[in-house]
């Protein structure tokens, strides 16, 4: 038997990414400053990040690149700390309401899909900044993104690239 009372941690910072999906509205708080994105391919079945040079063999095939967002926030529907992917023009919708000191954090949105695609664009509606959160720092978006992308070049390519 192997009896462990404090057995190794927990990998730290593993949220649960959600989309916003067709006919189900996502309502969040946003937990860090800024959206952290990269550029990615669909690639031999899953999506890789993008390494931006010319070892990149998606972009060596012509294969089109695709941004992708990821910001810390609470889903409100379940109260977990989640790890929201937005698309380039919702990141686009959202900036408007940066202000200096505290960028995105604190804001409640709203997300929509107008249409019953997965594609279908997403309505953005903000409300309201709550800065009772605990923010979070982009640098765990960043390690967590690292991770995710982990297993093809686009390591290389985000350690190398100031983002
Ligand atoms: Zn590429």
């Amino acid at each position: 038997m192997r009896f462990d009372n404090s057995p190794p941690a927990a990998p730290l910072h593993l949220y649960p990414i959600v989309r916003c999906k067709p006919k189900v509205p996502l309502r969040v708080i946003l937990l860090q400053h800024s959206i952290f994105g990269l550029w990615t391919h669909f690639w031999n079945g899953k999506t890789i990040a993008c390494s931006g040079d010319e070892l990149c063999d998606a972009c060596t095939a012509n294969v089109k690149d695709v941004w992708a967002g990821y910001i810390i926030a609470t889903a409100l529907e379940t109260d977990l700390t989640v790890l929201c992917a937005v698309t380039r023009p919702v990141k686009t919708d959202l900036d408007k309401y940066k202000d200096e000191e505290h960028g995105l954090f604190g804001l409640s949105v709203g997300l929509q899909r107008v249409g019953h695609r997965k594609t279908s664009p997403i309505a953005v509606k903000v409300g309201h900044r709550n800065l009772m959160h605990e923010k979070i720092d982009g640098r765990v978006t960043r390690n967590i993104i690292l991770r995710l992308f982990a297993d093809n070049a686009g390591k290389k390519m985000l350690e190398d690239r100031d983002l």
